[in-house]
């Protein structure tokens, strides 16, 4: 039986696609990464969503590890928001970690919230304009309840800095 995380991205990727063959020409795709660059606030991940983020990163190159290690440190530091992802790389705006990424990544653009709506503003002014009528948007209500199963839930930071120990030297 496949692991619950496992569902919830089984689960995701099923409405991603759907949406994603009905509409071929869909905004997000690599090298958009408006949202990376600017979350809300320090991403909050579930024990489980942090120990698959954790395979990711160690598989890193040692020095791109430590350029998050940094930025992570900074960010830990920093009381305005929005922040950029410290797991995004700024060069390409491709995710250093893709495979590996947090559930809100992976929903993002395509669930809706009951009270919040929509959170990309660049599909929201499509909605606006009128286009995208036919979608049906997930709902993050229930990606909120499944990953309430999913362990404990911290921000990126308290998670790194328990685990990453720079290397000596
Ligand atoms: S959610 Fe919005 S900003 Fe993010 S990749 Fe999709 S279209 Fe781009
Ligand atoms: S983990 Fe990857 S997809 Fe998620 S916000 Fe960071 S760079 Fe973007």
């Amino acid at each position: 039986m496949n692991h619950p995380l496992t569902r919830l991205h089984d689960d995701i990727d099923n409405r991603v696609k759907a949406i994603r063959d009905g509409h071929p020409d869909w905004l997000c795709c690599k090298g958009c990464a408006s949202c990376c660059r600017q979350l809300a606030d320090i991403p909050r991940l579930t024990a489980a969503e942090w120990a698959l983020l954790r395979t990711g990163l160690t598989a890193l190159p040692p020095e791109q590890l430590t350029r998050i290690a940094g930025d992570i440190a900074a960010l830990a530091a920093r009381a305005s928001r929005p922040v950029v992802c410290p797991m995004l790389d700024q060069a390409s705006s491709a995710c250093l970690v893709y495979a590996q990424r947090p559930v809100a990544c992976r929903s993002y653009g395509f669930y809706v919230q009951r009270e919040l709506g929509l959170y990309c503003g660049d599909i929201e002014a499509r909605v606006a304009e009128g286009e995208l009528a036919d979608v049906v948007w997930g709902n993050h209500d229930v990606i909120d309840r499944q990953l309430g199963g999913l362990g404990e839930s911290r921000p990126l930071t308290a998670w790194f800095a328990q685990w990453y120990a720079p290397a000596a030297g």
